[in-house]
């Protein structure tokens, strides 16, 4: 097992984005994006998905130079860019050992696709899912059918040997479900599964979104499946009061820096007054501000156990 990070980090590709979902909900570029990179050229969404393969290659060769061999690709569709495959030939050639590609899976439904992007370099797949039914799912990516194309590119990759994870936000009109998203996904060969509350307000402003503590026992319940089945997970947004047992100190975020850690990295979380007696604090994520500010501290308890460590996760 790699550890996520000494030698992991992400490179935002800029890739070409089809998806009609909010940037922030998005579960091809949305988990892993922070205002760090709000100047960086790759950063990931429709506006830069222009951005040339020379600057992908650019911060690919960075994040080599800097020491990490493990890379994930996000930042819409590197898929649906003419020059994917090429990429990741010179990621590996370069010295690359293992290259994540995020997709939204529908592009490894392709005859050979999965395949050709093994053969190219890829190590593994990272699939967004919404939800654990086509209705639930669907409904989210606006997209009738999504469901079951992500889960034929899912079963492509796994059939092309890549290693497959599964991300999935928690969301307002799906987190009941994700028990169920876990029980489905894991005899297909999924490797580990990396869960997000996105930031934000709820729903007034964002409809998708939900507080916190209203989807905690459906995540705490998925989180028991992938500790009974040994699965590796990751979670983001989620503060540690709120996992309950499953609960896990996280790699810290510069570790998915390709560009020199900022202390804004971590500047949107915030900590109730209560969580200054709290034995996790060190290691909680806290509450991202806007939530803070829309929910309050609601169902936030201090706690009173030894931080668990933080789990190995990529095989
Ligand atoms: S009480 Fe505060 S510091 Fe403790 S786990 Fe909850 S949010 Fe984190």
């Amino acid at each position: 097992m790699t550890a996520f990070s000494p030698g992991r980090c992400r490179i935002n590709t800029a890739g070409p984005c089809p998806h009609s979902w909010p940037a922030l909900v998005c579960p091809v570029c949305g988990p892993l994006h922070d205002p760090v990179a709000e100047s960086n050229a790759l950063q990931p969404g429709r506006t830069v998905a222009q951005a040339d393969a020379v600057a992908v290659l650019r911060a690919i060769r960075t994040a080599l130079a800097a020491g990490h061999r493990q890379l994930d690709l996000v930042g819409g569709e590197l898929l649906l860019r003419p020059e994917a495959l090429d990429l990741l030939r010179q990621a590996r050639l370069e010295g690359a050992q293992g290259l994540a590609v995020w997709t939204s899976g529908t592009l490894l439904a392709r005859p050979e696709a999965a395949a050709r992007i093994r053969q190219a370099g890829a190590t593994h797949v990272v699939v967004g899912l919404f939800g654990d039914s086509a209705a639930g799912h669907d409904y989210v990516a606006g997209t009738e059918g999504h469901f079951q194309r992500v889960l034929a590119g899912l079963r492509a990759a796994r059939a092309a040997k890549l290693g497959v994870w599964v991300v999935a936000p928690l969301l307002r009109p799906t987190f009941r479900g994700l028990p169920g998203l876990v029980q489905k996904t894991l005899p297909a060969g999924v490797a580990g599964m990396y869960l997000w509350a996105p930031p934000g307000p709820d729903r007034l402003e964002q409809p998708l979104l939900a507080p916190l503590a209203m989807m905690a026992p459906g995540l705490q319940a998925a989180l028991k499946i992938l500790a009974t089945a040994q699965r590796p997970w990751r979670i983001d947004g989620m503060p540690a009061c709120l996992q309950g047992e499953w609960a896990r100190q996280q790699p810290a975020w510069p570790q998915f820096c390709a560009a020199p850690p900022s202390d804004a990295a971590v500047q949107n979380s915030e900590f109730a007054a209560t969580c200054s007696g709290c034995t996790w604090r060190e290691g909680c994520q806290g509450v991202d501000d806007q939530r803070a500010r829309s929910h309050g501290w609601l169902g936030l308890q201090p706690r009173t156990d030894a931080p668990t460590a933080a789990q190995q996760d990529l095989p």
